[in-house]
């Protein structure tokens, strides 16, 4: 390995004091470990907003002892790095204890914002690498970068990134590609893995520290309603649910397809984690499967609302020995049913600017949906044009989507008699505001990859930049906006990352 040479010995600072209270539950729970260094390491972007946010001066993130410090290679003063250990249902199947594999964490930054926990994606093999390598590939780690702040903007609940580093160290995937390290951030990085481990592994003792740890930071609330005959870890359970169906309801009304919805890439706190063979919809096909590695479809992204459930129903199934009673926990997973339709009508109803549900909406988003459906229409490109549409602007533009332009026009008519009925002005302000014209398209990422690739960062940033704006128009980015060129179809996204 190439020597560190300009690497200070005194620990780095990034101007945060740091605590790890995850440390704190003690060594069931994790392996204390550091990083392992990669040789030159280069900054590839910093996302200055999320870093203001978080009290940070993105100029020193910048400076050569922070990217030294985040890419693993030079201490942190007051952090204790760690991985932790969870396990978790793969592809429908126990898969036993996983872990932190290539991510460790540093602790939390006490930041403006709250205690944010920062960890170290691809920074080298943990206890719980299994058969990897403990890296991540710079393609995959942009892929990462992007997706998360495209989500957030969106306003979709999700870890975020806040830069990523590279280093020109080689890393074998199906071609030999390069290391690139994501410092990512989340309130918390617990898993629903993390409960179903220690449940498999028969540790009453800690699955309840680890429940009564989260509960207390992050769902206090479930102590103090009184639900469920004043069972905390049931009310828990419905609300992980209740989040869960929020989290997927917002997938499915802006076409994101997480692609490996296994339990162990569950967040606890309905965060949306783990970017691996994500995609944001092209032409609208209810089945389709982003993951080249899923055969079978399982993530398909129509399938994303009952795999959900299904991971909460092992979520459930893994906090009965804290409930101690199935019908209780039935009941809590029972919210996920009415919740989530329930939210994905409302998202639905906002997309085509209606304010009050009324009899009959439900069968004209569905009849779009089909219509769509039925012609691969592009399913970000039609939202933001009927938005335009209803803002002013022609039909014609909507309209030309469509093969079946005349069964287009009996629906356009039915929608345009419910507009009417509702008689509001500044729908179509309204409908801009919720429908993006920017989604992080296949294409769009690996345009800036290929950049990257070549040691030009700055399609990255800009990338970054647009998408954190995705509903204003930025005129002079239109050739984003548009449809995926005919290559983007050969883009092959896999677990491979
Ligand atoms: P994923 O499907 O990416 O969520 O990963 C599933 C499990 O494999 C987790 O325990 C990861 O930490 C681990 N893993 C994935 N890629 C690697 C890698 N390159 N090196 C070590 N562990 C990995
Ligand atoms: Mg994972």
């Amino acid at each position: 390995m190439t020597e560190l040479v300009d690497a200070p010995t005194r620990p780095a600072t990034l101007g945060v004091p740091w605590r790890n209270t995850f440390a704190a539950l003690g060594p069931a729970f994790y392996t204390a470990l550091s990083p392992t260094p990669l040789p030159e390491p280069y900054l590839v972007g910093v996302n200055a907003p999320l870093a203001r946010d978080m009290g940070l001066d993105a100029g020193v993130l910048a400076s050569s002892e922070a990217v030294q410090a985040l890419t693993g290679n030079l201490a942190l003063a007051g952090t204790q790095p760690l991985a932790s250990v969870y396990s978790g249902h793969q592809f429908g199947a126990w898969a036993g204890q996983l872990g932190d594999g290539r991510a460790i964490l540093l602790g939390e930054a006490q930041t403006p914002a709250g205690p944010l926990e920062v960890q170290l994606k691809g920074s080298g093999l943990t206890p719980y690498s299994r058969m990897g390598d403990g890296r991540a590939v710079l393609r995959s780690s942009i892929r990462e970068y992007l997706g998360s702040e495209a989500i957030q903007a969106l306003g979709i609940p999700t870890t975020r990134a806040l830069c990523v580093t590279g280093s020109d160290a080689p890393v074998r995937r199906e071609d030999i590609e390069t290391a690139a390290v994501v410092t990512r951030v989340a309130p918390s990085f617990i898993r629903f893995g993390h409960f179903e481990h220690f449940s498999a592994r028969d540790m009453p003792g800690e699955l309840r520290q680890l429940a009564d740890y989260v509960i207390d930071r992050f769902y206090p609330q479930c102590r103090v309603d009184g639900r469920f005959d004043g069972n905390p870890y049931a009310a828990f359970l419905e609300a992980v649910s209740e989040r869960t169906a929020l989290m997927v309801a917002q997938w499915q009304a802006v076409g994101f397809c997480h692609g490996v919805m296994n339990t162990d890439n569950m967040s606890i706190l309905g965060l949306t984690i783990d970017y691996g063979p994500f995609q944001f919809l092209d032409a609208f096909d209810p089945g389709h499967i982003c993951n080249h590695s899923d055969e079978a479809g399982r993530y398909a992204y129509n399938k994303q609302p009952n795999v959900a459930y299904w991971n909460l129903f092992c979520l459930g199934q893994a906090l009965l020995p804290l409930i101690e009673d199935q019908d209780l926990a039935l009941a809590a997973l029972e919210s996920y049913k009415t919740f989530f339709p329930r939210e994905l009508e409302a998202r639905m109803l906002a997309k085509l600017g209606l304010q009050q549900a009324q009899a009959g909406d439900r069968e004209l988003i569905e009849s779009a949906l089909g219509l769509m459906a039925r012609d691969r229409v592009d399913y970000s490109i039609f939202w933001r044009r009927l938005s335009r549409h209803v803002a002013g602007g022609p039909a014609d533009s909507v309209r030309d989507l469509f093969l079946d332009r005349d069964a287009f026009d009996a629906w356009l008519q039915h929608y345009s008699q419910r507009l009417d009925s509702q008689g509001q002005a500044g729908t179509g302000a309204q409908m801009l505001a919720t429908n993006p014209k920017y989604v992080l398209r296949n294409h769009l990422g690996e345009l800036a990859i290929r950049q990257a690739k070549l040691k030009d960062f700055s399609h990255v940033q800009a990338l970054l930049g647009l998408l954190q704006s995705p509903f204003d128009e930025h005129p002079e980015h239109d050739d984003m906006a548009g449809f995926p060129p005919d290559w983007a179809s050969h883009i092959e996204i896999s677990c491979s990352s």
